[in-house]
């Protein structure tokens, strides 16, 4: 019968209700968990299919057809029309081999991302074998009952049964004003997004609790049905790759202007013929266009991407990686995040006794005592091992004191609300009906106006009294205590709304809590003030409770500026904007969530680059406002989830603060690389220049195609392995970098043209005119082909090709630092680029060995003891870098 409906489509899920029981052969105690497998295996898992992933051809062609590639095809023509046909074919060959990488790149980076779901799981909670229990979403079947609450995505298509909630449609209908739906509300027609009965696969539960029945799975949702929704991460350009994208052009236009310059001096100044010129003229161009350079930036990002979701921070865009390295201000929730979330019952007030220790279990309680136990069970929606940990600190001190509370009694909830900062249940016991109420100390004795006395009874609650009780709550805040009030009253009739039902309340006392901070935060809190990043804490806590905790993690050192939601709510932004700019030490305590939209909108203002914490439906628009939204993988909802740009699978702050520094990594490895590419530009361009300055006495120390060479067989692999680099000493030392920063500066480029390509141009000079000299060359000697000298002149260009080959892997080894000495980093840590050097290497012997190859590249192997020579060049570059970080790193010392 499953397998019919299946391919039927489905039960009408509008049907009268035993009537869609029948169908869907199900109840309302859900299924047991053999019949949920059987059902699994005939509907699938409850899973959208994947859009497929462009093809291997497909990849290809784009990377065939991207724009810079385009302008190496225009040179292929060029050289093709100008009778080259082996620079033509050469050009087509580098065409292709960067296609092929390209792609390999792009795909790799893809997949990276893709995996990131994994780490992701949805889950539902739904009823089976008679209990409730979380289950992957991926194994909902239809006829499974269905849990729905605030937070919610929700992940089948399912009829309500009972509850009301407000749900958000707009992966649906693209509408974000949120509806009503309810299992009371009459079925309407129109199509099923209008249906107020039914919850649908991809919306989300903005508020309330709902059950519903599960008819529809998979690709059978609605959501199915349009399938045009993937969960692809998105792939928007990053700042980083839009900057490289404006360098690879700019370095383009100079390649395109430095061939067009040659050619008229290598034809007019230095008598070179017309085709030689112009393929020399091409070649150069080709060189110097950096094709590759996008490719190896988005999987630098990509391998960030992997890294930072296994230290448990799981980015949605590629950008995020980048914008965390750039990090100014964290704004953290207290709870969970810098503590542990594991909160145990220390010290509690009934009457007027304080009991600190909080009494343990076998206690049995005095009747005031009694009645606050009964309430905190009572008012509460956690079991003793699962639930929100304010909860289940107080269910279990209870059940200590021997009182639980099943919950058959009780008769309706209002609903923790993070901006009332109250609870309340109402609750029918012995024939009453009794309000039970917990929260926010200072809210729950706003509300009082009577107190209960030691044996049960009550009186008013006067001024003195009031004061008094104040005064208790604070002591316990100030030790950093979670301080919870709790009371009640006996109701007369059903309440009539929330503010009928919460005043006039007796107060009982109140539970104090301790959750300690998590081991991990002082460290990282302390690496965050090395690195320059200011923290914030917002939370919906007392003040006195977040200046504890934020003194216990090394948050604050003096006494911090606590600013509460009703201040913060009299300011206007620009007050805001001044305070967070004067003061640097601020603590934001009772707010609500809708505060830290403008928390974050103020600190933007400032130029900051702000990461925002949050776990609730209301932390959602703080999320989006902020650079980075990061949401709690564990405690968060999935609306907080599908908010934010960062994911802690973990909840912990310190994961933040390794994401910052794994941000700052990628950022550093991606100059490096740009470095190292930048670098060979000077040895490659001076040979032509003194070849046109001499007007032709020296002959052209390179040939196009050695260039080529150079260009694609030598450099991308140590390119690559740069972006892999391991992290710098110091990095988390230095202040985040700025915004406006370009990636690509003036000191970058004057370390890779100016110093570490200007001395590889003049080793590879003083390489070729070794070998032409000893051959007893004068400037001005024929050294064309059938003159006495070519030989001599075929080993000197090699001899160029092979120079500027060691000065690279020299020049790779600098670029690894930016700072710091190699030594400090390891000089064999970097696996890959050993690899790839000893790539490069046999390249290069291939090239200058083989033969055929000889002849296609001009190359003859100079004599060993030119070639000893070249093992002098890569440590020469490489130590001149050295020993100028050295001097920098000594004058900035002194200076300080
Ligand atoms: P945070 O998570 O930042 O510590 P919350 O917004 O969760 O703050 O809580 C704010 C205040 O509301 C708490 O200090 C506590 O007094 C009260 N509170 C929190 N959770 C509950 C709950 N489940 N029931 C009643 N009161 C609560
Ligand atoms: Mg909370």
């Amino acid at each position: 019968m499953a397998e019919k409906q299946a391919a039927t489509g489905g039960p009408d899920p509008r049907a009268p209700l035993d009537e869609l029981y029948r169908a869907l052969a199900a109840g309302p105690d859900g299924l047991d968990t053999a019949e949920a497998r059987r059902r699994l295996a005939a509907y699938g898992p409850n899973e959208l299919r994947r859009q497929r992933r462009r093809g291997w051809s497909r990849e290809l062609g784009r990377q065939l057809v991207h724009p810079l590639a385009l302008l190496l095809w225009v040179a292929a023509a060029l050289a093709w029309v100008a009778g080259t046909l082996v620079l033509a074919g050469a050009i087509l060959v580098v065409i292709a081999v960067n296609a092929l990488f390209a792609s390999a790149q792009e795909r790799q980076a893809e997949r990276a991302v893709e995996a990131l779901t994994r780490y992701l799981p949805r889950h539902a909670r739904v009823r089976r074998d008679g209990r409730w229990q979380e289950i992957p979403a991926s194994d909902l079947v239809p006829g499974d009952l269905l849990a729905v609450a605030e937070g919610d995505r929700i992940s089948a298509d399912a009829r309500l049964l009972d509850g009301g909630i407000e749900v958000d449609l707009s992966a649906l209908t693209g509408e974000s004003q949120p509806v009503h739906r309810s299992a009371d509300a009459p079925s309407s027609g129109g199509g099923p997004t209008e249906a107020a009965d039914l919850v649908l696969s991809g919306t989300t539960c903005l508020s309330g609790t709902a059950r519903a029945l599960v008819h529809a799975t998979g690709m059978r949702t609605e959501l199915g049905r349009i399938a045009t929704l993937t969960q692809r991460v998105g792939r928007e350009e990053s700042p980083l790759e839009k900057q490289v994208r404006r360098v690879a052009w700019l370095i383009a236009a100079v390649a395109v202007g430095a061939g067009s310059v040659f050619f008229p001096i290598g034809v007019f100044a230095a008598g070179m013929s017309v085709p030689d010129a112009f393929a020399f003229a091409i070649g150069l161009l080709v060189a110097n266009v950096p094709e590759g350079l996008l490719p190896t930036i988005t999987l630098a990002l990509a391998v960030g991407v992997r890294g930072l979701a296994r230290v448990g921070a799981v980015v949605k865009r590629l950008s995020a990686v980048e914008t965390l390295g750039s990090t100014d201000v964290i704004c953290t929730d207290k709870t969970g995040t810098l503590t542990e979330n594991r909160m145990r019952v220390v010290a509690v007030r009934a009457a007027d006794t304080l009991l600190d220790p909080a009494p343990g279990s076998g206690t049995r309680p005095d009747p005031a005592l009694g009645a606050l136990a009964t309430a905190v069970a009572a008012c509460n929606n956690a079991d003793p091992d699962s639930g929100d940990p304010t909860e289940v600190a107080p269910l279990r001190f209870a059940a200590d004191l021997g009182v639980t509370d099943d919950h058959a009694g009780r008769r309706g909830q209002f609903a923790f609300d993070p901006k009332l900062r109250l609870m309340s249940t109402v609750d029918s016991a012995g024939g009453q009906l009794w309000l039970h109420t917990k929260g926010a100390p200072e809210e729950v004795l706003r509300r009082c106006t009577r107190v209960v006395r030691a044996d049960g009874a009550d009186r008013p609650l006067d001024e003195a009294h009031r004061r008094e009780l104040d005064a208790a709550v604070t002591a316990q805040a100030g030790q950093g205590r979670r301080v919870l009030g709790v009371a009640r009253r006996w109701l007369a009739t059903a309440p009539t709304g929330r503010a009928d039902a919460e005043r006039e309340l007796t107060f009982l006392g109140f539970v104090a809590m301790v959750d300690p901070p998590r081991p991990e935060v002082p460290e990282a809190v302390a690496r965050c003030h090395t690195a320059g990043i200011r923290i914030i804490m917002v939370t919906g806590d007392h003040g006195l409770t977040a200046a504890a905790i934020a003194r216990q993690v090394g948050i604050t050192h003096g006494e911090p500026t606590v600013l509460t939601g009703d201040r913060l709510d009299g300011m206007s932004p620009d007050q805001l904007r001044d305070l967070l700019a004067e003061h640097r030490e601020v603590v934001f305590a009772r707010v609500s969530p809708e505060a830290k939209l403008h928390i974050a909108a103020a600190l933007r203002a400032n130029h900051q680059v702000v990461a925002m914490t949050g776990d609730g439906v209301n932390d959602a628009p703080a999320l989006r406002r902020a650079d980075i939204g990061v949401a709690m993988g564990r405690t968060g909802t999935d609306v907080a989830r599908e908010a934010a740009t960062m994911i802690l699978t973990d909840d912990n702050f310190a994961t933040i603060v390794a994401a910052v520094a794994a941000g700052r990594r990628v950022y550093d490895n991606v100059r490096k690389f740009i470095l190292y590419i930048f670098a060979h530009t000077t040895p490659e361009v001076v040979p032509f220049l003194i070849f046109a300055l001499s007007a032709g006495a020296v002959p052209l120390p390179l040939t196009v195609l050695q260039i080529l060479a150079i260009d694609l067989g030598t450099e991308t692999l140590p390119a690559l392995a740069l972006g892999r680099e391991p992290a710098e000493p110091g990095l988390m030392d230095r202040p985040p970098r700025r915004r406006s920063d370009k990636v690509v500066n003036a000191p970058m480029l004057a370390r890779a043209w100016g110093f570490l390509g200007l001395i590889s141009a003049v080793l590879v000079m003083a390489g070729f005119f070794a070998v032409l000299l000893r051959a007893g060359w004068r400037p001005g000697a024929p050294t064309g082909p059938g003159s006495g000298l070519h030989d001599a002149y075929r080993q000197a260009t090699t001899m160029t090709f092979l120079g500027i080959v060691s000065c690279q892997i020299g020049t790779a080894f600098a670029a690894r630092t930016e700072h710091v000495s190699l030594r400090s980093v390891g000089v064999f840590s970097n696996r890959l680029l050993l690899w790839g050097i000893a790539f490069e290497i046999a390249f290069a012997a291939l090239i200058v060995g083989v033969p055929p190859l000889q002849d296609v590249f001009g190359t003859r192997p100079p004599e060993p003891g030119m070639l000893a020579l070249l093992l002098a060049f890569p440590p020469i570059v490489w130590g001149a870098d050295e020993l100028r970080r050295a001097v920098r790193r000594h004058r900035r010392s002194s200076l300080i």
